[in-house]
């Protein structure tokens, strides 16, 4: 099992970041040819998510994650922290993705890219990866 842990700052409130090459590299530091790679957030207003880097798209991800939860809508945690819109984005999104190694690299479909998606930002994040054989 190999893991490392990467630091990402981030530099706005809701941010779309691909970090497929500090992933790749990651993976072809650990020396595994064929396994598995996961990638976690250790952060509760956060996603990982795998999709298409187009940068129409990206900007079509932010509008739906606006528009499904709404920034104040009378939510129970703002009463002690003003961020309840940011971890209920994060609870639609998830906390991590795994990716196939093969060859020594990702697996991913030609269209896929990994997204670090920041909704409680600007912060520094710490993103785990695990990579096993
Ligand atoms: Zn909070």
């Amino acid at each position: 099992m190999y893991r490392k842990v990467f630091e990402l700052k981030t530099s706005a409130r809701l941010e779309i970041i691909d970090i497929s090459s500090a992933i790749d590299s990651i993976v072809t530091g650990s020396g595994v040819k064929a396994g598995l790679v996961n990638v976690f957030s250790k952060h509760s207003t956060s996603g990982i998510v795998i999709n298409e880097n187009e940068s129409g798209l990206v900007e079509d991800f932010k509008n739906l994650l606006k528009k499904i939860v709404q920034n104040d809508a009378g939510y129970n945690h703002d009463r002690i922290d003003n961020n309840a819109d940011s971890h209920l984005r994060s609870l639609l999104l998830g906390n991590d993705v795994s990716v196939p190694v093969e060859n020594g690299r990702m697996e991913l479909g030609t269209w896929q890219s990994i997204f670090f998606i920041e909704l409680d930002g600007p912060r520094t994040r710490n993103i785990t990866v695990t990579v096993l054989p």
